[in-house]
């Protein structure tokens, strides 16, 4: 079996754990915790990281700090992760949702100032399946009505929007280390910003918003959402292959695009540098093209369902460009380790299939 996405883990993030757990410091009390913040936040070129326990978390967390609360609004593409529109349900605000931009499928800027109203306090763009979002566009939007925005990177670490890092392009950025993604913690999360207060809130609100000066004096109601200095060590060992997964990654994805027809590859628009988290199609006849591949041994996944059709989230509005996405998008195995073999032996399944759906229509 051709896996998804699997987590490539070596000797240098087991003897960092080996360390970790020889110095007892296993919590979130320890060098590594410390080590991997500031390394993480120097890749994407800002000054403070915070590590957190998930992307999740790490949104949630964001959204705290910029003082999202009970009756905001807060715009979120309708085609992401649910994780995106939960962190904001947390708040007790509601996620408001903007259609896809059918070039390079992330939030359509165009659509946003639509949805716009006076409770509106911030934007979480989603760089999907690794693409950048159009950050200017969006930066603009953001000034004009006076909104925070939130990166949501979790599938985006190390990708570019015109020469400039995700983790970067907000008041804050979130990061995901699920074991799919493009580097991992097992699970973990990491909040980015240049905002030294927002940093230091953080900090506060991830340890039960304790006094420094004061043990076990709260001023507010926390969390518990630190990170452990196990999670850490091998965080610090993923950071430095990061940039060799990104390459061997953005060399899949040029063996894909040689070997499938244009129609269907994974967009990356001239300002982008894509990371593809997963590479992706779109295509007719999908699950069938889902089942052939399974069939082959090729694990493939559907693209999320958009926000509004999901139970707790479900509205009456369209949002024709997500609801075609969902309905047609494929990610494929893209895991650093895969050879140009794999990648031709699953394009020639897709081609198949492809040519089959293609005499059908004909003889119709
Ligand atoms: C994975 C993911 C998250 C959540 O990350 P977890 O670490 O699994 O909590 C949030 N947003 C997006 C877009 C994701 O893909």
């Amino acid at each position: 079996m051709i896996p998804i996405a699997e987590p490539i883990l070596g000797e240098e993030e087991l003897s960092n754990v080996i360390k970790a757990v020889k110095s007892g410091w296993v919590s979130s009390k320890g060098e590594f915790v410390t080590e991997f913040e500031t390394k993480f936040a120097e890749y994407c070129g800002v000054k403070y990281g915070t590590a957190v326990t998930s992307g999740t978390t790490a949104l949630h967390l964001s959204l705290k700090a910029l003082g999202v609360n009970k009756g905001d609004e807060v715009i979120i593409p309708t085609l992401t992760f649910i994780a995106t529109a939960n962190a904001v349900t947390y708040c007790n605000a509601k996620p408001v949702f903007v259609d896809s931009h059918p070039d390079y499928w992330c939030i359509n800027p165009e659509k946003i100032e639509e949805k716009i109203t006076k409770k509106t306090k911030a934007i979480i763009p989603v760089h999907l399946y690794g693409h950048p979002c159009d950050m200017d566009a969006i930066a603009d939007i953001a000034e004009d009505n006076g909104l925070s925005i939130v990166e949501d990177a979790a599938e985006a670490h190390g990708a570019e929007y015109k020469g400039r890092k995700t983790g970067s392009l907000g008041d804050v950025s979130c990061f995901s280390f699920y074991g799919n993604k493009i580097i991992t913690t097992g699970e973990g999360g990491m909040c980015t910003t240049n905002d030294e207060e927002l940093a230091e809130k953080m900090k506060l609100l991830r340890d039960h918003a304790m006094s420094e000066e004061k043990t076990y004096w709260h001023e507010m109601v926390g969390f518990n959402y630190r990170m452990t200095n196990l999670q850490a060590a091998i965080g610090v060992a993923q950071l430095k292959k990061l940039d060799s997964f990104i390459k061997k990654k953005r060399k899949i994805a040029e063996w894909y695009n040689k070997y499938l027809q244009n129609s269907i590859k994974h967009p990356e628009m001239p300002w982008a540098k894509c990371v593809y988290w997963m590479y992706s199609i779109l295509i007719e006849n999908r699950d069938r093209v889902i089942h052939r591949l399974e069939k082959s041994g090729i694990e493939s996944r559907p693209f999320f369902y958009p926000m509004h059709v999901l139970p707790p989230y479900r509205n009456n509005e369209r949002y024709p460009v997500a609801e075609e996405l969902s309905k047609r998008g494929i990610n494929l195995p893209s895991s650093p380790n895969l050879r140009m073999g794999d990648i031709k032996k699953i394009a020639e399944v897709i081609k198949i299939e492809v040519e089959n759906s293609c005499s059908r229509t004909r003889d119709r």
